[in-house]
């Protein structure tokens, strides 16, 4: 058995609902309960949330069988990727390394993984196995985040994943989650980081979730996320530099170093505020209610949802840089 997202199981033929979203990746999770200590994870083993969660999605359980005969008909339903989110298993990499030999055998579309490794041998024999895509997740943004929420250093993990970036370019993923204590200034300069060491970057908003530590906690405010959104694509795009970036003593951005002409014309297709990450990953309401802020857009964003998340990025940075 393996846990399918309810959105891709409906994309595969698994399931029935009717669903306002699609997602363009088919999302599987393997293994239950995970050996990482992540406060703000269900899948955690120091947390009591639902198994059959991750992020705000539900994820039930398959048989293989299932999934292969789903997967016949993913192309045809607008998949164009496969995820694995693998937890951290006892047995290490082993139970990812014989799932993507598995999903090889019965799809040729590419395929990313999300998963623990101990070193660059392991990245290795992964996308000997067959994966397009690694992600090592940094989730926190600022070492003391990392400690607190994760456990352990963030430096010796950035470095493999720097390591690896280096030694298998283009290959490498990462996850980072806005709302774990971190700046502007922070997030920005660790994004800046790794998309000069060639690291794609997907940009989640943290969710508070019942059962874990943090279930108490707050999503980020919407306007902060929208300046760490558009930061990001401006240096994924290269129209900007971070060292012209401007913040102020607490660490939020007040200016992108852009005349406000040139930010307008740079955000105005709204791609920004689309979800980040892999080629072809979109995952549909993982941080957000169906009605509510929408944090990272699914699909492209209509005239009105552009004017909206435009005004709010370009009246914050005026209401910043009056505050400065
Ligand atoms: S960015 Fe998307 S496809 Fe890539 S590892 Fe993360 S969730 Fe999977």
């Amino acid at each position: 058995m393996i846990r399918i997202s309810a959105g891709s199981a409906v994309c595969l033929g698994l399931k029935a609902n009717k669903m306002d979203a699609y997602p363009t990746t088919a999302y599987f999770l393997s293994g239950n309960s995970c050996r990482m200590g992540c406060s703000f994870c269900p899948q955690s083993m120091g947390n009591n949330g639902a198994l059959n969660r991750l992020g705000r999605v539900n994820w039930p359980e398959f048989s293989w069988e299932q999934v292969k005969e789903g997967l016949s008909r993913a192309e045809k339903n607008g998949i164009r990727r496969i995820c694995l989110q693998s937890v951290r298993h006892e047995e290490g990499i082993d139970p990812a390394l014989e799932l993507i030999e598995k999903f090889k055998d019965i799809s040729n579309l590419p395929l990313s993984l999300s998963a623990w490794i101990k070193d660059q041998q392991e990245a290795a024999a992964l996308f000997k196995a067959g994966a397009d895509r690694i992600s090592v997740a940094i989730d926190a943004i600022n070492p003391e985040g990392y400690q607190r929420f994760k456990g352990g250093s963030q430096e010796e993990r950035l470095g493999l994943l720097f390591d690896c970036a280096r030694n298998l370019p283009g290959k490498m993923s990462t996850h980072l989650i806005c709302g774990l204590g971190e700046s502007e200034n922070e997030a920005l300069g660790l994004v800046d980081r790794l998309l000069k060491a060639g690291v794609t970057v997907a940009l989640f908003a943290f969710v508070p979730l019942k059962g874990t530590l943090l279930e108490g906690g707050t999503s980020p405010p919407v306007d902060s996320y929208r300046r760490v959104q558009a930061g990001l694509y401006l240096l994924r795009k290269k129209l900007a530099e971070f060292n012209c970036f401007k913040f102020n003593e607490q660490g939020r951005l007040i200016s992108f170093g852009l005349p406000e002409t040139d930010l307008q014309r740079f955000l105005a297709t709204g791609a920004a505020f689309q979800t980040s990450g892999c080629p072809g990953c979109n995952r549909p309401y993982y941080n957000e209610r169906p009605g509510g802020i929408i944090y990272n857009y699914h699909r492209a964003l209509s005239a009105s949802e552009r004017e909206a998340a435009l005004t709010t990025l370009i009246k914050s940075l005026q209401k910043s840089s009056n505050l400065s």
